[in-house]
């Protein structure tokens, strides 16, 4: 069903953009051209708020350099890398607007699309989210990103499209509602799917990064992991899965075996394969469980903790001098 035209949407709404950056140097020069001339159609009201993730390179000073360039520009300095769901959090607790934007920096979702994301809202939508025509990536992780929606869809009755990133609009209220969610770990296009409303995707080439590096990569995630191991992490306790499920494993393989053995051979003294095979199996089963808790209750430690999801240490452009809180 499409809804019907709203006519109590402005024609032109005050928009927030929001523009996590990490270590995005390369791209920054490109990112401000290309948004210029669709802030200039956004109108007056406009406002850019990028969030500086603990970059190390220059990418702090060139967005306080566009500040003092361009009023419509703020910044929030994180006070460390908090990573891109962070950021975008950040992002949107402190941004203004009637509708809100979140972009990548590096160009790979389009500024073009958001005069098109807000007519979209103007006809009813509370959320447009940007959908990818082709995936670029490997069939493996296609197929791996297929198999993790489907599974979401089912056991958590969260509906998130097959190609859609955090690159969308949400109409103010939808914001609001996302930041009164008390969540840690933030999986934002989950919840942006969680909260319902009327959603739509509109179609968009997604183009290769521009320039820079991508911030996602095997070896980022491993040091992270790493990090994290002893005091902040709870991959210790996923550890008894695996151990569960090798041990399964091997119980099942050493009962077809064992049954085997029992009636070609039949030297095995009567009773002691099934007994190793129950053994085997139970214990598997039962650390594949307490692994299984293991995960929940890592999750409740991160919850409990309540720790603040990110710092602001800094702010720069209209975020400093508008203040908040
Ligand atoms: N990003 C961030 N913090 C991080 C990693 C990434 O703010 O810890 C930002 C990054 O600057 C970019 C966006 O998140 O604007 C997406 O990152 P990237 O392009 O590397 O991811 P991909 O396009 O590969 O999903
Ligand atoms: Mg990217």
């Amino acid at each position: 069903m499409t809804p019907s035209a709203s006519s109590d949407r402005p024609a032109q709404p005050s928009v927030g953009l929001i523009v996590p950056c990490f270590d995005e140097e390369e791209v920054l020069p490109a990112l401000f051209e290309s948004l210029g001339p669709v802030l200039d159609r956004l109108g007056p009201e406009a406002r850019v708020l990028l969030v500086n993730d603990g970059s190390r390179d220059g990418t702090a000073d060139l967005l306080d350099a566009q500040c003092a360039r361009d009023p419509r520009y703020g910044v929030l300095h994180l006070s460390r890398n908090f990573g891109h769901q962070a950021a975008i959090t950040a992002g949107l607790q402190h941004v203004r607007g009637d509708v809100v934007v979140l972009l990548d920096a590096d160009l790979q979702d389009p500024p073009d699309l958001v005069p098109a994301m807000i007519a979209t809202w103007r006809e009813g939508y509370d959320i447009v989210y940007g959908v990818r025509q082709k995936r670029k990536e490997a069939w493996v992780l296609r197929a791996a990103y297929r198999v993790f929606y489907r599974l979401l869809k089912r056991m958590a009755n969260v509906d998130i499209p097959l190609d859609a990133g955090d690159f969308s609009l949400m109409d103010r209220r939808v914001v609001d509602l996302l930041n009164r969610m008390p969540e840690q770990n933030r999986f934002v296009r989950g919840l942006r799917g969680w909260v319902g409303f009327r959603q739509t995707g509109l179609p968009y080439e997604r183009a290769e990064r521009r320039a820079g590096a991508p911030k996602y990569n095997l070896p980022r995630l491993m040091r992270l992991a790493l990090d994290g191991l002893v005091s902040f992490s709870i991959v210790p306790l996923r550890l008894a899965v695996w151990l569960g499920l090798a041990t399964s494993l091997f119980g099942f393989l050493y009962l077809i075996y064992a049954v085997a053995e029992r009636l070609l051979v039949g030297t095995t003294p009567p009773g002691w394969a099934s007994l190793v095979v129950l053994i085997l199996l139970l214990g598997g089963i039962q650390l594949v469980m307490i692994g299984i808790i293991g995960e929940y209750v890592g999750r409740i430690f991160e919850e409990v903790k309540g720790r603040p999801r990110f710092i602001v240490a800094r702010e720069s452009g209209w975020a400093r001098d508008e203040g908040h809180g």
